[in-house]
């Protein structure tokens, strides 16, 4: 596939999660948890003579997110009608942005193999989600809980070249609004959607050619297959001389394929005009300031300072600052007084360890049994030299994990509070150089590395619970004793 090159712009619809809908007091409910219908006024169901009133917290979002991304926000902006028929959509129109948007000429920086990349952020708008259709046998079902919740429009310039590109502005940009603490991203819900328009072209096109648009990508998994596909389709569409016709397109997951949902043959006309019922929306540069006062550390900074303050690795800081919640878990080590790279060392090896073999994602360890605060009392235990590393490892972590018990419990029970006191380990090497005159022998006649065994055997003879620097030490006193 050398001489083609993958072109990639991402439609993000992330719902804003506030108490209430965009244009009314309705409430915004849990989309699984809540019975269909629940949550429903006059408004959300286009009743004739309803007026929407602007959320002014949904807007605070939205220009938080904006910020965020690096947009510019400009002081005034409009509400727009897109009219359409669709019977997700009872008002026969939805309430958006066109000519005026929220935000706009941002960028997210992206790192793919190492190498940073910037890539720019069009424009984000607001507006306000439809209902949700199920199609089942029986017929089609509508649950209009979703209609009018806030939602958010982010548009990427095509400025993504490869499936690995696009995951990472993906990840990247649901991690922003995790943090920013607008939406939970969680993707199976619906609340966070991601459509990807690809296209693909020689090296030395001067222009962008024809592209599709992939639609229900429930996770940001089958985001990246569906991109391998369609590159995939398309490539081999031109090698026979065809061409790619512009098309929506859906991942089926259960065949693992993408299948044309439908033709465009001309230009969706919507037939945009500005809201009558709704003002322009004046964005003072004071409003605009005081949102800014007030964003979290976003991860980008927030890698940096675990550079530079805490002494970390810009990989480990970049692994521990992707999902806000592990941010969260290292700086409540740290705060119970870990110190950082001990921190980071074992979070990122043994507790990410322990949640791939639970299938656990990373962003869910906020809810674990084995806590922050319990984790740094084991690590506490390790630092005080109460218990050694590989105890702690091997055993008492991973009893921890599966039976929520406190570190210190597991290590009274177990009886493994290390050994290190100089004396009682000099009877132990004692004995086992006698028992090993042969290793001993061995060492003598210049054979560094036998040290290493004799090690091992005087650890066995600890049941694993010297303190492995006393015994090294003791270890090379008596032997250097041997020698003389
Ligand atoms: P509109 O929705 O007005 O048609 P565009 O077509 O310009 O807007 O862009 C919609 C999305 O498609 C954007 O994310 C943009 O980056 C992306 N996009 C536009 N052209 C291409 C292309 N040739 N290949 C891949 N992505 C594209
Ligand atoms: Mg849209």
């Amino acid at each position: 596939m050398g001489e083609w090159m993958t072109v990639i712009g991402l439609e993000v619809h992330a719902e804003m999660e506030t108490a209430s809908k965009m244009f009314s007091r309705c409430p915004v409910v849990d989309s699984v948890e809540a019975a269909p219908n629940s949550a429903v006024d006059a408004l959300s169901l286009g009743m004739p003579g309803t007026l929407p009133v602007i959320n002014r917290q949904a807007m605070e979002y939205g220009i938080m997110v904006g910020l965020a991304l690096n947009c510019e926000i400009p002081p005034i902006n409009q509400f727009a009608r897109k009219n359409y028929f669709y019977p997700d959509l009872p008002k026969g129109y939805q309430i958006s942005q066109y000519d005026r948007p929220l935000a706009s000429h941002g960028h997210i920086m992206i790192e793919v193999d190492g190498a940073p990349k910037r890539i720019r952020v069009r424009r984000a708008h607001m507006e306000e989600d439809t209902g949700k259709l199920t199609h089942s046998l029986g017929g089609s079902l509508v649950d209009y809980n979703r209609a009018g919740v806030p939602l958010l429009e982010i548009v990427s310039e095509p400025d993504l070249y490869s499936a690995a590109e696009a995951e990472a502005y993906a990840r990247k940009l649901r991690s922003i609004l995790r943090y920013l603490g607008v939406n939970s991203g969680d993707m199976s819900k619906g609340v966070l959607r991601f459509e990807a328009n690809v296209s693909v072209k020689h090296k030395d096109d001067a222009d962008l050619r024809e592209r599709t648009e992939i639609k229900n990508l429930n996770s940001i998994r089958n985001m990246v297959k569906a991109i391998d596909y369609e590159v995939a389709r398309q490539i081999r569409l031109y090698r026979r001389g065809e061409t790619v016709k512009p098309a929506t397109l859906g991942w089926d997951e259960a065949a693992q394929a993408i299948q044309v949902q439908r033709y465009k043959e001309r230009a969706d006309e919507y037939r945009y005009f500005p809201e009558p019922d709704l003002p322009v929306v004046e964005v003072s540069r004071a409003w605009v300031e005081q949102i800014k006062s007030k964003l979290p550390a976003l991860p980008d900074e927030l890698q940096r300072q675990f550079v530079d303050e805490l002494g970390l690795s810009a990989y480990d800081a970049g692994v521990l600052t992707a999902e806000k919640a592990v941010a969260q878990y290292f700086l409540a080590l740290v705060g119970a007084g870990i110190e950082a790279k001990v921190a980071a060392n074992w979070l990122t090896t043994d507790v990410f360890r322990l949640l791939n073999a639970a299938e656990i994602e990373r962003d869910a360890i906020g809810s674990i049994p084995l806590s922050a605060q319990r984790f740094a009392g084991l690590l506490a235990l390790v630092q005080a030299g109460t218990i050694n590393q590989s105890s702690a490892r091997k055993q008492v972590l991973p009893e921890m994990w599966t039976s929520g018990k406190d570190a210190r419990q597991i290590v009274a029970e177990r009886g493994l509070a290390q050994v290190s006191d100089a004396a009682v380990i000099g009877d132990i090497v004692q004995k086992v150089l006698a028992d090993n005159e042969a290793l001993v022998t061995r060492y003598l006649a210049g054979n560094d590395k036998v040290i290493n065994a004799l090690f091992g055997r005087i650890m066995g003879a600890l049941r694993g619970k010297g303190d492995p620097a006393v015994v090294r030490r003791v270890l090379t006193e008596k032997l250097a004793e041997t020698t003389r």
